[in-house]
């Protein structure tokens, strides 16, 4: 996926600031913060959105919330608790059309 942002920041074409990565996933902070704490967590595989999801792909989505309670506890957010956001399609308000999770932590967030 030559012009996905999200695949070139997997190639290191786009530098980020890498909080997690193996083999399948990587995870970075997001450029604009929303909260004190505001990671990506993505499928190296380029995967355009949750509705794109294909046969095998829910294999990488549970392994993505297991790295995303690692992290937590590695940063030690997991306590006071944190918020995971997936925005899909136009309606969901997705901008960047590779599948990420956003992981939101380090305040009170408010209600939805
Ligand atoms: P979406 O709106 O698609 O759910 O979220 C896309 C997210 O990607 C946004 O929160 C935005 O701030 C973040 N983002 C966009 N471009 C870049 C970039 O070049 N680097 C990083 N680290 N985050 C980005
Ligand atoms: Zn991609």
């Amino acid at each position: 996926m030559g012009d996905c942002l999200f695949c070139k920041i997997i190639k290191g074409e786009i530098p980020s600031t890498k909080v997690y990565e193996d083999e399948e996933i990587l995870a970075f902070n997001d450029i604009k913060p929303l909260a004190p704490i505001h990671i990506l967590v993505i499928p190296k595989k380029h995967i355009s959105s949750l509705a794109d999801m294909e046969n095998g792909d829910e294999v990488i989505v549970g392994k993505i919330y297991k790295v995303i309670n690692k992290i937590a506890e590695e940063k030690g957010f997991k306590k006071d608790g944190y918020r995971v956001i997936v925005n899909c399609g136009e309606n969901g308000g997705q901008e960047v059309m590779h599948l990420h999770f956003h992981v939101l932590a380090g305040k009170k967030l408010g209600n939805k």
